[in-house]
């Protein structure tokens, strides 16, 4: 990586090329000299390792700055903070290079105090250094990694946000309604639910925790074929769910509530 890192850097400040065209079709080999440049076009790794490279907290329903784009906060009250401001400005509040090689010489500075530096990391949303870190992607390379690093929807989406909208549906299900989707997952003869080709998957009612992030991406294709049964409806979904509703609002049941 540390090769990596300082090869693309000198690409990007340019260089003089030669290049060697060998013989071909009866035209003699010819060399010649170019001016050559190059840069990081796009770095694609899974949130894990995202997080790793760019220096900022693995995202999760507690750190502080969870996202590696910008300088969102997360507070663990009622609104969540700038987390649930639709209108938070990520332009202005974006990461720049020069916000985390400045939050990084802070944290180096603190190396003999871990207590200190493990609190200013999570004041500044940076990871302290530590051996082995890919930091010439910013020295070496010049670039704020997270912007050549697109969202990685495996992570975000189908097992985050999609998993957790699937398991509260699953959730407000009464018995009656889990029989019902159970009943519609073990449908194997005829079974039209699926795209040709896909493997029938798991029952997620009894066993939705083996179900993989590409089985939660299929589930979120057929979800309205396998929940047809119950969202019919207003009497299926009383009958089905464990909800009560009344003409005033919808009000969902803490078991719901905390299986999300
Ligand atoms: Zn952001």
């Amino acid at each position: 990586m540390d090769l990596f890192c300082r090869l693309m850097g000198d690409l990007q400040k340019g260089c003089t090329a030669v290049v060697h065209f060998p013989a071909t079709d009866g035209e003699p080999a010819y060399v010649v000299k170019v001016f050559l440049r190059g840069g990081l076009l796009l770095l694609v790794a899974d949130s894990p390792q995202r997080a790793l490279m760019c220096y900022c907290k693995h995202p999760n329903s507690f750190s502080r700055f969870p996202c590696m784009y910008c300088m969102v906060e997360q507070t663990q009250d009622n609104e969540g903070g700038d987390l649930g401001d639709q209108l938070y400005d990520i332009v202005a509040n974006r990461r720049t290079r020069g916000l985390m090689l400045e939050g990084r010489s802070q944290l180096e500075a603190l190396a003999s105090n871990p207590v200190q530096q493990g609190q200013l990391s999570s004041a500044l949303g940076v990871v302290a250094p530590q051996e082995g870190d890919v930091w010439l992607l910013f020295e070496a390379c010049d670039i704020v990694p997270s912007r050549v690093t697109p969202v990685e929807s495996l992570h975000a989406d189908a097992l985050n946000a999609q998993a957790l909208v699937q398991k509260y549906l699953i959730a407000l299900l009464n018995t009656k309604g889990r029989e019902l989707i159970s009943a519609t997952m073990r449908q194997r003869k005829g079974n039209n639910l699926y795209p040709p080709g896909a493997e029938p998957l798991k029952d997620p009612v009894a066993d939705y925790s083996s179900l993989t992030g590409s089985d939660k991406w299929l589930l979120a294709s057929i979800v309205l074929l396998v929940f047809r049964a119950v969202f019919h409806t207003t009497a299926t979904m009383v009958s089905s769910c464990s909800l009560t509703l009344n003409t005033q609002n919808m009000r969902v049941p803490t078991e719901a509530m905390q299986a999300i």
